[in-house]
């Protein structure tokens, strides 16, 4: 399945049963020239970018200090 979003206004539109690839890219030049906007085009199932790497956690070891008092 190839999936059309726009990532400015959430717009989005994808392949199917009666939906072919040339149906597709209609749609997405159809929102283009309404809205000025430009359709990414994926063959995700889900289009969302992926998170970024996670936050990266300190490699200092934090180590408790044990006092004697
Ligand atoms: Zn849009």
């Amino acid at each position: 399945m190839t999936t059309a979003y726009c990532a400015v206004c959430g717009w989005s539109h994808e392949t199917g049963p009666e939906t072919t690839r040339s149906d597709l890219n209609r749609a997405m030049i159809d929102h283009h020239v309404e809205t000025g906007h430009t359709p990414i085009e994926t063959d995700e199932a889900t289009p969302r970018a992926k998170p970024a790497t996670a936050a990266a956690e300190p490699d200092v070891e934090w180590t408790p200090v044990e006092r004697e008092f």
